[in-house]
């Protein structure tokens, strides 16, 4: 397994994968430990989960430097995405005692309630795109439930795998509580079927979902499961459009374009459609696209050459159907894995870039007739994961938020993940959620407990 930095396509390490053997070891090592963890209280589960948010703050840079050699996103956005983690653990390490608190029913016995335990070993399969972050999401309150987790992480980030085992272990958590299995997306299923593994949440395409939950399926296994979307980002004639361009720009490009609820259909009503045009044409012309380890760099290289070439494919497609870039729409030659922010127009819904998910820096612009328009097409699509709508009407903005099917919708807002909020999708971006109360839901028995009568 190797690491390499999607910037110069440099080796930075080579990886053993772990043998079928090794494998079988820390799954014992694990089960061992999940069964010992099981019963500590929460109060001390949650000092090491501070403890853990404090060494992410203290060695952020470093942790940011990692990640940004790895897949090439930015450095600045490289250290947010570690304080974010560090704001996910104290979140829930401050929450999860009154999440899990016993909740109470009325019923023919004396007393009647459902108490949360924990599953036992969940197995995490990420992706690379937040190495960091889609991982702390899935592990602080899986932990704080009282779980044990296996990490089988996206193979192009194997160092940011090791260094999340590191950082639990430094942070004092159990030996083998949280453990890395170095291997490929083939050995999955196997793992998926032992008997020493409980659960399986998995954040990436829609074909590794699949893949996994049919595993999960035969085995009986809980998932969740959060995969690819298309977010519309719906631009009504009443919206303020200083700030809706200049969102519009950081919702799509942030992380090279690379996030699950990026913006991805810009759907603007045909009134303000030049004027939106204009303003985002030269936000995107003037983006700092460098190498990702400078501060000033807005946008650095794409994470694989797979990746870069898969995109450019849509945007091929795409204009050879009629559209037109207005900015970009081509791999930056002999640069190793960068592709050029890209502003396309004239794209129409049986384009691939309205069609399928753009997993990069192109913003397609639809030209829509009205407000009902725009709901429709947002609609049309086999995703469901996030949205926004602009409109300086609060109360209709509501109205066009309850009415686009996904699993949020960001009024006047840029979708975004807040520890604070649910998180999650519908058709084929998932389902199941993240974060908040519903997070540390997921991965617990809800086990009833009926009481009767006190004997004599
Ligand atoms: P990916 O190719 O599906 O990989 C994700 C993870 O699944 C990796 O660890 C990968 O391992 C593994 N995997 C792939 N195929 C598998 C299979 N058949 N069986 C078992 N495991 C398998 O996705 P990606 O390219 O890393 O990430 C991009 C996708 O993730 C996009 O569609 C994006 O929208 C989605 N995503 C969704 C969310 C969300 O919260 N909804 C967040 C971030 C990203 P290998 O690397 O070894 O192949």
């Amino acid at each position: 397994m190797k690491a390499i930095n999607p910037s110069n396509m440099e080796i930075l390490n080579t990886y053993k994968t772990h043998s079928d053997q090794q494998v079988s070891q820390i799954l014992d090592q694990v089960s061992t430990s999940a069964t010992q963890w099981r019963t500590v209280p929460i109060s001390s589960r949650a000092i090491l989960m501070h403890k853990v948010a404090s060494i992410l703050r203290e060695e952020r840079s470093d942790l940011g430097r990692l990640i940004t050699l790895e897949m090439g996103k930015p450095i600045t956005e490289s250290i947010a995405e570690v304080e974010k983690c560090a704001w996910v653990c104290e979140y829930y390490a401050d929450h999860a005692a009154s999440f899990l608190q016993d909740e109470f029913f009325e019923s023919d016995g004396s007393q009647a309630f459902a108490s949360f335990e924990p599953l036992g070993t969940v197995l995490a399969v990420m992706p690379w795109n937040f190495p960091f972050w889609q991982v702390f999401r899935f592990a602080a309150p899986g932990l704080m439930a009282g779980n044990a987790a296996v990490l089988k992480h996206a193979s192009n980030v194997p160092g940011c795998a090791l260094k999340i085992e590191e950082l639990f272990q430094k942070a004092g958590f159990p030996e083998n509580l949280f453990r890395t299995l170095l291997i490929p997306s083939s050995a999955v299923e196997a793992v998926i079927s032992d008997d020493r593994v409980h659960a399986v949440t998995l954040t990436g395409s829609e074909w590794a979902g699949a893949s996994v939950a049919a595993a999960a399926g035969k085995a009986i296994k809980k998932t969740v499961l959060e995969l690819g979307g298309s977010d519309p980002y719906i631009v009504l004639e009443d919206a303020d459009l200083v700030a809706c361009a200049a969102t519009a720009v950081t919702a799509r490009m942030m992380n090279g374009g690379q996030s699950c609820i990026a913006a991805k259909r810009f759907l603007v009503v045909e009134s303000v459609f030049d004027a939106f045009v204009e303003r985002v044409k030269s936000l995107i012309e003037n983006l700092c696209v460098a190498d990702p380890l400078l501060e000033s760099t807005q946008m650095g290289p794409l994470a694989r050459p797979d990746l870069r070439d898969e995109l450019h494919e849509l945007v091929q497609g795409s204009v050879t159907m009629g559209a037109r870039c207005l900015v970009g729409g081509r791999s930056v030659p002999h640069t190793a894995c960068y592709y050029e922010p890209t502003l396309m127009v004239d794209v129409t819904r049986d384009m691939p870039v309205f069609q399928k998910e753009t997993f990069g820096p192109v913003m397609p612009v639809f030209k829509v007739k009205n407000e009902e328009e725009a709901i429709r097409l947002a609609n049309e699509s086999e995703f469901g994961l996030g949205g926004s709508v602009w409109t300086r009407d609060l109360e209709r903005g509501i109205r066009v938020a309850r009415q686009v099917q996904s699993g949020a919708m960001f009024v006047n807002g840029m979708t975004k993940s807040d520890p604070r909020l649910p998180f999650g999708g519908i058709g084929k971006s998932g389902y199941g959620r993240e974060l908040s109360y519903y997070g540390i839901k997921e991965f617990v028995n809800i086990k009833t407990i009926w009481v009767g009568a006190s004997q004599p």
